[in-house]
């Protein structure tokens, strides 16, 4: 029997029972089994962890616990002051770019809403999923434990929340997406950019009615929904100002 000693920092503790956060946990191992595997009966995804301490030194995802380990897993490098030490995972993704699973469709629209570039589709299987994420250099964002203990997946956030606007909040506060922030200029439709029609474009459309009323028309680049800005646009601009405040 191999027994370790394991604690979980940070916002790790987030995915633990209630019983288990903040503390020592010793675990009983019937067999030596890597680092990856031991995150799997705690319930944390890797992708969730950026440094593993094994008796004070840092330590890959494929090594091997052995009897006695003391093991310290942290969610982010910035736990730890010591310039030595360098995360699992070295190159963060370039941007804030977005897949979600099947079933974050509102958080989808809403972080669409804000500008940032998000892969949704209401039907898509995870392997679909991680396959995608990695080709587009997308972070997977889920609720499924699952998807994210794939092997395959090197970036990805298990979504704490419930509700959409809660999601959207730690979402925003978790990847910092500021840079990357344009609000109304994605379709929350299809994810494609929204764009100005050109003066002849919109006399193609034969839509008199909106040519009175509107000097701009924008159209999605992707689905080619329209868009100008009425009333609705008013109440979406009040809700974008919430949602950021
Ligand atoms: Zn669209």
């Amino acid at each position: 029997m191999i027994q370790v000693q394991c604690r979980c920092h940070g916002r790790l503790n987030e995915l633990l029972p209630p019983s288990q956060r903040w503390r020592v946990r010793t675990m009983h191992l019937k067999q030596e089994i890597t680092l990856q595997q031991l995150l799997i009966p705690l319930h944390i995804p890797h992708p969730e962890v950026d440094l593993v301490m094994v008796n004070g030194a840092p330590a890959r995802l494929d090594y091997c616990v052995r009897h006695g380990d003391q093991i310290h897993i942290y969610p982010d490098i910035g736990d730890i002051d010591d310039a030595a030490i360098v995360p699992l995972r070295v190159r963060p993704l370039p941007r804030a770019r977005f897949i979600l699973d099947v079933h974050l469709g509102r958080l989808a629209r809403r972080l669409r809403l804000l500008g940032l570039d998000c892969w949704y589709r209401s039907q898509m299987d995870d392997r679909a999923i991680v396959r995608l994420a990695r080709i587009q250099e997308r972070v997977i964002l889920t609720r499924d434990r699952g998807l994210l203990q794939r092997v395959e997946v090197s970036h990805g956030y298990y979504v704490r929340a419930i509700r959409p606007e809660a999601q959207l909040r730690e979402v925003l506060a978790r990847f910092e997406p500021g840079p990357w922030l344009r609000p109304l200029s994605r379709c929350m439709r299809c994810n494609g950019l929204i764009e100005t029609m050109s003066g002849e474009e919109v006399q193609r459309l034969s839509r008199p009615d909106l040519e009175r009323e509107f000097s701009v028309i924008y159209r999605c680049v992707g689905c080619h929904q329209l868009y100008w800005q009425g009333s609705h646009y008013e109440q979406l601009r009040k809700y974008v100002d919430q949602l950021l405040s």
